[in-house]
């Protein structure tokens, strides 16, 4: 049996932000993947915006992470070569109530941490000359210019390409289909048919870390869905807008957009269903692409929606009891820890989440650094 100091379970895009961070010690580091490729779930179905971290309510893990998490890309956009792009977030409000809460906002991002200088409030007309496709009938708008566009799928193979650059070792198709607490750790076995031993287990398994929690003996916490579904726009339609155009989050719930893809697209969505089962959570519906279409329509009136050459969908993982992100040591087993609740922004927030993780296993047990970490990755990987 192969034994591992850490068994990170799941190859989405926060598995390869821990393993990136981790690789820089020096352990014995093994991710378990159940998909045939790493970020084939949540990880794929996504606006992926690192945003700027106005939205997330004060005081919350997930409004300290995102803003922690923001600046920290920067350090990655300087060691790693992936796509990337600095774009202006512009919050439209509609009717006097929603501009109340876009005013809500901007002290809400200032209390997170935000500089004044990362957002303002504009009016109708300044709106129409930044956006000149908006709707008419929007009346304000919050503008913050500290957003980053990255595409998730490339990210989270370029954080696993730096991993093993590092000696980590990433294994795919390979579900995790039981855990046992052993004498030194865990035994953890594989659709695969292999048992690998672990001293520590990050479990970072999306939808299903609460099913992994639970088959390790540790049934602390449930995840629910949120499922939200996308339209992609033909390349055509590039150019309608300038910025990442949301509704009010707080009224019309999170994340609604449109907004320019890093491969020349244009995404609209998303939606959001609740407890959709968890082997649905991609799945995109007649209903909701009707939906959509009205969506784009409220923000981009001369929007063309028959230009629909694709559809996304992703779900968000929420743990209930918190709704906040749940990154914690299992009840009596500080060498099991659980990242979960990964809803937005998660992405934002994911260096930050690989460093929260790092300073939660170090306060167990010391890591040292590998003299020889390699931070440097540019391999240059063709968008997909
Ligand atoms: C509609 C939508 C929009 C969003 N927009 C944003 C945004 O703009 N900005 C932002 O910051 N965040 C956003 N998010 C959140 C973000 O997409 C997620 O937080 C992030 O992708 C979660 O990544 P993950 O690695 O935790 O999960 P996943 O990507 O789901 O990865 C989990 C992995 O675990 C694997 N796994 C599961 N069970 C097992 C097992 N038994 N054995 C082995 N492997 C297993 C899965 O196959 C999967 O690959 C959005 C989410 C949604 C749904």
């Amino acid at each position: 049996m192969k034994k591992y100091d850490i068994c990170i379970i799941g190859g989405g895009i926060i598995g390869a932000s821990i393993a990136r961070e981790l690789a820089k010690y020096d352990i014995n580091l093994v991710i378990l993947e159940a998909n045939a490729r790493v970020a084939m779930e949540t990880s794929a179905g996504n606006s992926g915006l690192v945003h700027g971290g106005f939205d997330p309510t004060p005081g919350r893990l997930n409004a300290r992470l995102n803003v922690a998490g923001k600046l920290r890309y920067e350090d990655w956009i300087k060691e790693m070569e992936f796509p990337y792009l600095r774009i202006d977030s512009t919050i439209v409000a509609f009717t006097a109530e929603e501009m109340e809460h876009v005013h809500m906002l901007y002290e809400r991002g200032l209390t997170n941490g935000l500089e004044a200088k990362e957002m303002e409030i504009i009016d109708a007309k300044e709106l129409q000359k930044r956006e000149p496709n908006i709707s008419k009938e929007a009346i304000g708008a919050l503008v913050c210019n500290s957003s980053i566009a990255v595409d998730p799928v490339e990210l989270t193979k370029t954080l696993f390409t730096n991993a093993i650059r590092n000696k980590a070792e990433l294994k795919v198709n390979s579900k995790v289909i039981d855990i046992k607490k052993s004498k030194d750790g865990y035994e953890i076995k594989t659709s695969k048919g292999e048992v690998i031993n672990s001293k520590f287990v990050i479990n970072v398994a999306g939808h299903y870390a609460d099913v992994i929690s639970k088959m390790a003996g540790h049934p602390d916490f449930n995840l629910v869905t949120k499922r939200g579904e996308y339209r992609i726009l033909e390349k055509t339609e590039a150019g309608i807008v300038n910025s990442v155009v949301f509704m009010v989050p707080t009224i019309h719930g999170k994340g609604v957009i449109v907004a320019p893809m890093l491969n020349g697209h244009v995404l609209v969505g998303p939606t959001a269903e609740d407890n959709v089962p968890k082997d649905e959570t991609r799945l995109v519906t007649q209903k909701q692409f009707d939906f959509i279409g009205e969506i784009g329509k409220k923000l981009i009136p001369s929007i063309n929606m028959n230009k629909t050459c694709m559809t996304l969908s992703g779900s968000r993982p929420i743990e209930p009891t918190e709704n906040d992100f749940w990154i914690k040591p299992a009840k009596g087993d500080d060498h099991f820890i659980s990242v979960a609740g990964m809803k937005s922004p998660a992405i934002a927030s994911a260096p930050a989440i690989a460093d929260y993780v790092i300073g939660l296993v170090e306060k167990v047990e010391k890591l040292n650094k590998k003299k020889d970490w390699n931070p440097i990755e540019k391999t240059i990987l063709p968008l997909s």
